[in-house]
């Protein structure tokens, strides 16, 4: 029986709701994130601005949260040449692949997260990553996750899961589920608390934008980490 998870934790919409799922389940979660030299470190600052709003307004989860780790992922930035490193436009390369991606960069932070969990005795790897949205990126496919799975459970020769909430949802659904896990954990503030919260607090904009407010958060709008939060959350709220 697994009763202890280790969420990757960015502060975005998909990990802030796949943290909530986990404190519905696990009695102890702890929560990771990775500097690799982010061109906008509004990322790592929303994640903190999200654990604080979580912990004032869900006493219950408040009690599983545990600690909150911040690893130096930094060599990425020495290997790779990307969009989200690097101050060039966002654009879809040769290859079909945007270059927002980072080549390796889900694969060693799942190495890296299950040498934590490894450490810290968590049974379980939480993450939120993709399909349904962004199947352009290989490391976040279905066959990936469980392929590393097996490779990290071998190698440490323990068993570790990998667990995947939104794989298979698309971001509309991604809203509704953080919206069912907030009215399953305090019915009497309702679901719309937890909906609330996301909006307000987490950080998706590829462009670190934040001074724009939209009825489904900050950002420039127009990127396409924008406009996925945006379409998502207009058909979340008119079905
Ligand atoms: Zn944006």
């Amino acid at each position: 029986m697994h009763t202890s998870a280790l969420v990757l934790f960015s502060g975005g919409q998909d990990s802030t709701t796949c943290l909530a799922d986990a404190l519905s389940r696990y009695t102890r979660v702890e929560t990771v994130a990775f500097d690799y030299g982010q061109r906008h470190r509004v990322e790592l600052d929303a994640r903190l601005q999200v654990l604080a709003a979580l912990r004032a307004q869900f006493p219950a989860w408040a009690e599983r949260m545990g600690q909150d780790h911040l690893l130096d992922a930094s060599v990425l930035g020495q290997v790779s040449d990307t969009a989200l490193t690097r101050d060039t436009a966002i654009a879809m390369q040769a290859n079909g692949l945007p270059n927002t991606f980072v080549p390796g960069r889900n694969l060693l932070f799942l190495t890296l997260a299950a040498a934590l969990a490894y450490r810290r005795g968590l049974d379980v790897i939480v993450t939120g990553v993709c399909e349904t949205d962004y199947s352009g990126y290989p490391d976040c496919r279905d066959d990936t996750m469980k392929a590393m799975q097996v490779a990290l459970s071998l190698g440490m020769d323990r068993k570790l899961l990998i667990e995947t909430p939104l794989m298979w949802i698309d971001k509309a659904q991604t809203w509704q589920l953080a919206h069912d896990l907030g009215q399953q954990a305090d019915p009497a503030q309702g679901g719309q608390a937890l909906v609330d919260l996301i909006v307000e607090h987490t950080h998706t904009c590829y462009l670190g934008e934040r001074t724009q407010r939209h009825d489904w958060g900050y950002g420039c709008g127009q990127c396409p980490a924008c406009q996925l939060r945006a379409s998502g959350f207009a058909r979340y709220q008119k079905p």
